[in-house]
C-alpha cells in the first residue's frame, strides 16, 4: 500500500515542457560539476562538511527530472515510505535504494555467514549528503526505518545487516584507483580519507608519498568507517595506541541527518563517541588519519616458546621498550595448538612444511598442549641496512624462546602488512573463506592472562580441531582515551591487557555448532572465575550483556545515543538498542 504524505507525483506529471527544458539546463551544471567515472581525482581534497557545496536548489532541480522515473519503480516497492512536504532532495535518494533480490540478498549476510537478515533496500549514495537525506527520509516517517552503513561486510554477527530497514553500501561513495576520497598533507602529516576507504588503498596511497598510518590491523580489506567504528588493533598498538587513538579529526553523520566536523575541540562529545561507537552515533564519511613516514623493508620474526609464562613475560618485556629504539616495531603472539601442529596445513604463509615438522617436533618433546609465538617486526630503511641485524640479535639475546626456533624472514613493508591478503586468497582457492566464522575476540586484564590459558587454552581448546588462529598479544591501556566508546577491561592500576581472538572457521558440517558450544563454554568460564574480559568486535543477546559491556560507561553512551540518533535508527545489528516500541530479548534498551 503506498503512503504517500503529499500528492508530489501528481506535482511533478503538472510539469510542463519549458520547464522540463530549464531543468535540463540545470542537469547540464550538475554534470559537469561531477567528475566522471573514469576521471582522474581532482587536485583538490576531500570536501569536509564544512565546505560549500552545489547549491541546493539547483541540486533539487537537477534532481526532480533525473530521479523521477526510476523513482516511480521504486516507490512501487519500498512500500512504506512518504516523501517529507519539504524536501524534493528525497526523490534522488528513494532512486538510489536498490530493492532488487539480488542486492538485498548480498546485504543479508556477512564475513561470519552466521546471522541473516534482509534488508528492503540497499542504498547506493555519492556524497555524504546522500547519506543526511536519507537518514532525513527516515525520521521523517512515522515508523523511522533504520538504516546500517556496511563497509566491507566484514563483522561476525550481523552487525551490519539491518532487518527490514535500508543498508548503505559504502562502496559508491568511490574507492580504488580512481580514489578521489584520499588526500593527505605531507607537512602535517595527516591524511583525510573518505569512512568507505578500504585500509589497503589508503597504503598505496600514502606510500606514494614515502608516508603510512602509524597502525594497521592485520588484514586491509576492511574500510575506515569498520575500524573506527570497532577500534581498529593490531601488532603496532602497544607504541601508537589502537587505530581510534591515531584519528585527528572525524566527519560525521548523525541519526538526526546532520553533517558534523568533530574532534577532540570541536564537538568532542561526538568525536569520542563516535570511536569505537558500533556505529550507533553517526555515519563516519570522513577521517583526518595520522602519518608517519613509512620504511621501505621489515625483518618478520617468529620465535617459538613451548611455555606460556616465557611467552608473556618475553612479550610484555618487548611491548616495555615501547619508547626506546631497541625494540620491535610490531608485536603480535600465536598460539598454536599441538593437533594443528600435527593435523594441519602443512604449510602456511611464514612457515615450511618442514619447520612446521620442527616445531611439532618441539610439542612432542616438551609435551606441551601449544606452542606460543612471538611475532615482531623490525622496520628499517636503506640507511639501516647495515645495523638492523645486529639490533634483532641484541634485542633476541635478551628473550627466553626455546634455543634454535628462531626465525627471520626479510620482506618489503606492503608484503609485511598485506599478509593476511595474500592468505585470504590461498582460502579462497581452497574453498575455505566464504565459511561460517564464529570468532570470538576478547581483552583479557594481564593478571588473568595464565588462567585463561591453562583453562581455555589447555582445558576447552585442547583438542580443538585444527582450523583457524588463535592471537594473543599484549598492548597498553594507556593509548586508550577513556571518553572514546571502546571498551577495555578494568583492571584496577595495571596497564596492560592482551588481545585474544579465537579466529576459527567452521569447515564441515556440525562444526559451527561445536565451535559456538566452545565459545560459549569460555565467555562462561571468564564469568564466573570473574576474569574480567571484555569482548572486542563485542556481540551481546541481552541488554544486560550491553550494560555490563560498557560499565560505568553505559550512562554516557545511552546518553550520547539520545542525543546523536534519538530514534535508534542506526547500526540495528548491533543490538545495543532498539526503536521505541521494538521487542527485545531480555527486556527493553529502547532510548
Ligand atoms: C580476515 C579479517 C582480519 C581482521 N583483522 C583485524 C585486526 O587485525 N584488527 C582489528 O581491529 N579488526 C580486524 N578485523 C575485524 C574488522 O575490524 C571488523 O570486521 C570491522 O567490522 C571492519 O570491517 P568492515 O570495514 O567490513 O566493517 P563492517 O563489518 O561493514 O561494519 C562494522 C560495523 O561498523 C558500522 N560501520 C561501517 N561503516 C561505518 C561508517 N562509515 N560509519 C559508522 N559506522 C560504520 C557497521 O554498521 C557495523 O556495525 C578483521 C576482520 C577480518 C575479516
Amino acid at each position: 500500500m503506498l503512503h504517500f504524505s503529499k500528492p508530489i507525483l501528481t506535482e511533478t506529471l503538472t510539469l510542463n515542457y519549458k520547464c522540463v527544458r530549464d531543468l535540463m539546463t540545470l542537469a547540464h551544471i550538475r554534470i559537469s560539476l561531477m567528475p566522471s567515472a573514469n576521471s582522474s581525482c581532482p587536485a583538490s581534497s576531500i570536501p569536509t562538511l564544512s565546505d560549500n557545496n552545489m547549491p541546493r536548489a539547483c541540486l533539487a532541480m537537477f534532481l526532480m527530472i533525473t530521479s523521477f522515473i526510476p523513482t516511480i519503480n521504486h516507490f512501487n516497492i519500498v512500500t512504506t515510505v512518504a516523501l517529507p512536504d519539504d524536501d524534493i532532495f528525497t526523490l534522488d535518494i528513494v532512486s538510489k535504494i536498490h530493492t532488487d533480490h539480488d542486492s538485498t540478498a548480498k546485504a543479508s549476510s556477512d564475513f561470519g555467514h552466521i546471522v541473516e537478515a534482509i534488508p528492503n533496500g540497499v542504498f547506493h549514495p555519492t556524497s555524504p549528503a546522500d547519506i543526511a537525506a536519507l537518514i532525513r527520509l527516515s525520521i521523517s516517517q512515522s515508523k523511522p526505518f533504520t538504516v546500517a552503513p556496511r563497509g566491507q561486510g566484514h563483522s561476525a554477527r550481523g552487525q551490519t545487516l539491518a532487518s527490514g530497514g535500508i543498508v548503505i553500501d559504502m562502496r559508491s561513495m568511490g574507492r580504488g584507483d580512481n580514489v578521489c576520497r584520499v588526500n593527505m598533507s605531507t607537512d602535517e602529516l595527516w591524511v583525510d580519507v573518505g569512512g568507505e576507504q578500504l585500509w589497503i588503498d589508503i597504503l598505496h596511497a600514502t606510500l606514494k608519498h614515502g608516508l603510512a598510518p602509524r597502525i594497521w590491523t592485520d588484514y586491509l580489506r576492511i574500510t575506515v568507517g569498520g575500524t573506527l567504528s570497532n577500534g581498529g588493533i593490531g601488532g603496532q598498538a602497544f607504541r601508537h595506541g589502537p587505530q581510534i587513538s591515531n584519528v585527528h579529526e572525524l566527519d560525521v553523520v548523525t541519526g538526526m541527518g546532520e553533517m558534523i566536523t568533530c574532534s577532540p575541540d570541536k564537538h568532542s562529545d561526538l568525536f569520542f563517541a563516535a570511536l569505537g561507537g558500533l556505529g550507533q552515533f553517526g555515519v563516519i564519511t570522513r577521517a583526518r588519519i595520522a602519518l608517519e613516514p613509512a620504511s621501505k623493508r621489515v625483518l618478520w620474526v617468529r620465535i617459538a616458546y613451548s611455555d606460556v609464562e616465557s611467552f608473556t613475560s618475553d612479550q610484555e618485556l618487548l611491548i616495555s621498550k615501547r619508547s626506546s629504539g631497541s625494540g620491535f616495531d610490531y608485536i603480535e603472539g600465536q598460539v598454536q595448538l599441538n593437533r594443528t601442529l600435527t593435523e594441519g596445513r602443512r604449510s602456511s604463509s611464514f612457515f615450511s612444511a618442514s619447520e612446521l615438522d620442527r616445531l611439532a617436533e618441539l610439542a612432542l618433546r616438551t609435551g606441551s598442549t601449544a606452542i606460543y609465538y612471538i611475532e615482531g617486526a623490525m622496520y628499517y630503511n636503506d640507511d639501516t641496512a647495515s645495523s638492523v641485524n645486529q639490533r634483532l640479535e641484541r634485542l633476541l639475546e635478551e628473550l627466553s624462546f626455546a634455543p634454535g626456533f628462531t626465525f627471520v624472514r626479510d620482506v618489503s613493508y606492503v608484503e609485511f602488512l598485506d599478509r593476511v591478503g595474500r592468505e585470504e586468497q590461498k582460502l579462497r582457492s581452497a574453498g575455505v573463506w566464504d565459511v561460517p566464522h564464529p570468532w570470538l575476540n576478547l581483552f583479557v586484564p594481564r593478571s588473568r592472562i595464565l588462567d585463561f590459558d591453562a583453562s581455555v587454552v589447555k582445558g576447552i581448546l585442547r583438542d580443538a580441531k585444527p582450523v583457524g588462529l588463535i592471537l594473543m598479544y599484549p598492548m597498553n591501556k594507556d593509548m586508550w582515551d577513556d571518553r572514546m566508546t571502546a571498551a577495555t577491561p578494568d583492571d584496577g592500576e595495571d596497564d596492560v591487557f592482551y588481545a585474544v581472538g579465537l579466529l576459527r572457521s567452521a569447515v564441515a558440517a556440525g562444526e559451527l555448532e561445536r565451535l559456538e558450544r566452545e565459545n560459549a563454554a569460555v565467555l562462561e568460564f571468564c564469568d564466573r572465575e570473574g576474569i574480567g574480559c571484555k569482548q572486542y568486535l563485542p556481540h551481546h543477546a541481552s541488554p544486560d550483556g550491553w550494560r555490563r559491556h560498557f560499565g560505568e560507561k553505559w550512562s554516557r553512551v545511552a546518553a550520547l545515543k539520545r542525543k546523536y540518533d534519538p530514534w535508534a535508527i542506526l547500526s540495528p545489528g548491533q543490538g545495543i538498542f532498539f526503536p521505541a516500541g521494538a521487542a527485545v530479548a531480555g527486556g527493553s534498551a529502547s532510548v
